[in-house]
Formats: structure tokens, C-alpha cells, sequence
């Protein structure tokens, strides 16, 4: 096919001959997950005029709040709050987190180092849970299991115990819901009465389950991501118990105001439509992760996850054996997007990470990683992380000069 070398076309194609059962699988839970936020929908009777935008402080903006509702309802929880003002994944968590603690509160992370840009709302200075006073622990990860005596250990005074479903810029397998619903099952034989929250991001709508159907407090998520279907200009969701969205709205605006206030002119159009979209979109990215994965698993570059086992988030980490492999990888994604395909792609300080960071976005929405993206701090072991693909489509025409590349 005249744009692509036919070896290369050939070889996907194989490819994808061998990912079959993957891909009818990802098109079931698709399914099921579609019908899920098509009940969301009409549960909460969303209507034409939830589209219209709202100013000054948006008192009875019924758009706003039917969101919610809606995103409430597609992940099983109680209550739900979304808002365009939420500028981020970090923000939404740092919210929640804010929202959830007191002084002299003990929080404990299950699941190892937190992602990169939560470390600076978690520790130091500026304004961080450590400087208000909150008892942060630890635990890492045992073989990349939770760790559960020693979590154990760490429970007494305990008020929240947190998870991060998705492997972020680690080494390591994302946390299946069942995996977190054990650990929920055993927090709860141990006594456990406080908050487990999760941070959701990239796993929404990757299974048939959230992590609030296995006992999750509260999720939270950035709509930039899996739950915006590449749509959602921005924004992000927090669900979970009521009582506690109503403290982490109160953060998000003021203690005085929850969730009541808060206007946005351009309208949620997007964002209805976005999550509409979101179970085709998340099998959309599924299927280009696979496509990837077995692709550069039989070329000798060593992947996560194998495409064999249960995938519980869209990310696919790559490794290469240098800088320039993983900057070639990076750059062949980038030439391959639809938007600044030309552009050349140099690490750079990014806010909130510790390292240069290489970021392939040719994003409609900017830095969207339900878009196809490729990104990873340029250290060793030189790991680039590849998510999203709107369409399986792009994946493949991606795929195709990433080969042509790597091959140079
Ligand atoms: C993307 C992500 C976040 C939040 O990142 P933002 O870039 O601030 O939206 C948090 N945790 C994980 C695991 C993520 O993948």
C-alpha cells in the first residue's frame, strides 16, 4: 500500500491475525460498557439544553450537575463531581486528597511511589499534605503485589488508604479491579473504616468493572484521558460516597459553597458526548496498545503488559537499549499524528516531574493521552509510554512508521 513498505503491512497484519480472541474481547467489554454509560444516560434523563454553558456563578447550572450525575451513574458510586475547572488528572487528585485529610490524619499509599507529579503534593513544601500536618506511609510493592501485612501494619489511625490503579512511569503491572477489590476485602477484615480512594487514571472503561463496584471510596479521574473520548476539552472527575464528594467539593470551590457554584460559558456539549464515546474509544486505545505490543514483542523489544494477560489500563511501556532508540520511537509517533507531525520532539522540564520528560502529543486536545501519545523521563532504562488512539485505525498507520524508523 503505497504509503507504507509492504513487508512492514504484511507483518501487522500477522500481527493482528494473532490478537483475534484480544480484540473481540476488548470489543465485548466495549459493549457492555457502552450499554452501561447509555444507562447512565437516560437514567438521568439528560436532555439538549445540559449542553448550554452558564455564567457568573453558575447557581442552578443543571448541565454541571447532570454530569455529575452521569458520571456517577456510569462508575457505580453514589455521588459524582466534574467540573471544567478541575485543570487536570494531579488536580483532581490533589482535591480529593485535600479534601479527604485533616491535620494529623495518617494516609497510606498501597500501591508504591504515587506518580511523579502527586510526590510534590504529597511531600515538601508549598502547600503539601506533609506541611499541613498529614502522617504520610508508604508501602511498596512486593513482586508487584500489594503488600498487605505491612499495609496491615500501617492501618491503626489510618483515615485514607490510596491506590494507583495505573503503572504511571513505573515498571511495574497496573492493578486489575479485582486485584483492588481484594485488597479492599482485606482493609475491611482488618478493621479498616476509613476512605480508600483511587486514582483511576487510564483505567476507566478498560474493564466491566471500576473500582467502586469492588468497594472503592472514591475514583478519580482526568477527562484528557479514557473517560473524555478524546472529546472533553479538559476537566476531570471525582467520584465515589457521598460524604465524601461533599468535602472534596467544598474543597474544589469553598467550605461555604460545594458543589453549588461554578459556571462554565462554553457549555457541556463535549463532555456528554465525550463520555458517550469513552467504551469505544478506551477499546479503540486497547486494541492499538495490543497491536503495539505484540508487534515489538516479536521484534525483541521487551513490552508490559503481555498481550496475552488481562489488561487493566491503556499504557504499554517500551524499553530500549538508549536515548536515541527511545527518542526515535518517541519521534516516529509524533510524525505519524495528525496534528504537528512535523514538529521534533525534545525533552523538557515539564512542572511536576523530576526528570526531562519526552512527550509525543499530536493531540487535537492539547497533551490529550487518549490520543495517540507516546511519552517517558529520558533516563535509564529508557522506557517510552504509549497510550491512546482514537481510532485502531491511526494505531496502525502509527505502528507502521514506527517500524519504518526503528528499521533505519
Ligand atoms: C496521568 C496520570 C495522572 C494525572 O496526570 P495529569 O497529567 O495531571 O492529568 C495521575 N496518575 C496517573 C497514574 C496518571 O497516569
Amino acid at each position: 500500500m503505497g504509503r507504507f513498505d509492504d513487508k512492514n503491512l504484511e507483518f501487522v497484519e500477522d500481527c493482528e491475525r494473532a490478537l483475534d480472541a484480544q480484540f473481540r474481547e476488548a470489543d465485548r467489554i466495549a459493549f457492555e460498557n457502552q450499554a452501561k454509560v447509555l444507562d447512565a444516560f437516560s437514567r438521568n434523563k439528560v436532555t439538549s439544553w445540559h449542553f448550554a454553558g452558564s455564567t457568573g456563578y453558575g447557581y442552578g447550572d443543571e448541565g454541571r450537575d447532570v454530569l455529575s450525575k452521569v458520571f456517577a451513574s456510569a462508575f457505580g458510586a453514589e455521588s459524582g463531581l466534574f467540573s471544567p475547572h478541575i485543570l487536570s488528572g494531579t488536580h483532581a487528585l490533589t482535591i480529593a486528597l485535600f479534601g479527604l485529610l485533616k491535620k494529623g490524619d495518617k494516609l497510606v499509599i498501597c500501591s508504591g511511589t504515587p506518580y511523579d507529579t502527586l510526590r510534590g503534593v504529597i511531600w515538601g513544601e508549598g502547600g503539601t499534605l506533609e506541611e499541613m500536618g498529614v502522617e504520610i506511609v508508604v508501602c511498596d510493592l512486593a513482586d508487584g503485589k500489594f503488600d498487605e501485612e505491612k499495609i496491615a501494619a500501617n492501618l491503626p489511625g489510618c483515615a485514607v488508604c490510596y491506590i494507583q490503579r495505573s503503572r504511571g512511569y513505573e515498571l511495574r503491572e497496573s492493578f486489575s479491579c479485582d486485584e483492588i477489590g481484594d485488597l479492599v476485602k482485606f482493609l475491611r477484615a482488618r478493621g479498616f473504616t476509613g476512605c480508600v480512594a483511587v486514582d483511576n487514571c487510564y483505567g476507566e472503561f478498560v474493564e466491566t468493572i471500576e473500582p467502586v463496584d469492588v468497594g472503592a471510596d472514591v475514583i478519580v479521574g482526568s477527562l484528557i484521558k479514557n473517560p473524555g473520548g478524546g472529546v472533553a476539552p479538559n476537566g476531570a472527575y471525582i467520584c465515589g460516597g457521598k460524604k465524601y464528594i461533599e468535602r472534596i467539593a467544598k474543597r474544589l470551590t469553598a467550605p461555604s459553597l460545594g458543589a453549588e457554584v461554578g459556571s462554565y460559558e462554553g457549555g457541556y456539549r463535549a463532555y456528554f458526548e465525550g463520555l458517550f464515546l469513552a467504551p469505544h474509544v478506551t477499546a479503540q486505545a486497547k486494541k492499538c496498545s495490543l497491536l503495539f505490543g505484540e508487534a515489538l514483542t516479536r521484534l525483541g523489544y521487551e513490552n508490559f503488559p503481555p498481550v496475552s494477560g488481562k489488561m487493566s489500563d491503556i499504557t504499554r511501556a517500551v524499553r530500549f537499549d538508549s536515548r536515541e532508540k527511545m527518542l526515535s520511537f518517541v519521534n516516529a509517533i509524533q510524525s505519524a499524528s495528525p496534528v504537528d507531525s512535523f514538529a521534533e520532539c525534545e525533552p523538557w522540564a515539564m512542572p511536576g516531574y523530576d526528570d526531562p520528560i519526552v512527550m509525543a502529543a499530536g493531540t487535537f486536545v492539547s497533551g490529550s493521552s487518549i490520543e495517540l501519545s507516546a511519552d517517558g523521563p529520558v533516563k535509564p532504562p529508557y522506557t517510552a509510554y504509549f497510550q491512546g488512539g482514537l481510532t485502531y485505525e491511526h494505531g496502525k498507520c502509527a505502528l507502521l512508521t514506527v517500524l519504518d524508523k526503528l528499521k533505519n
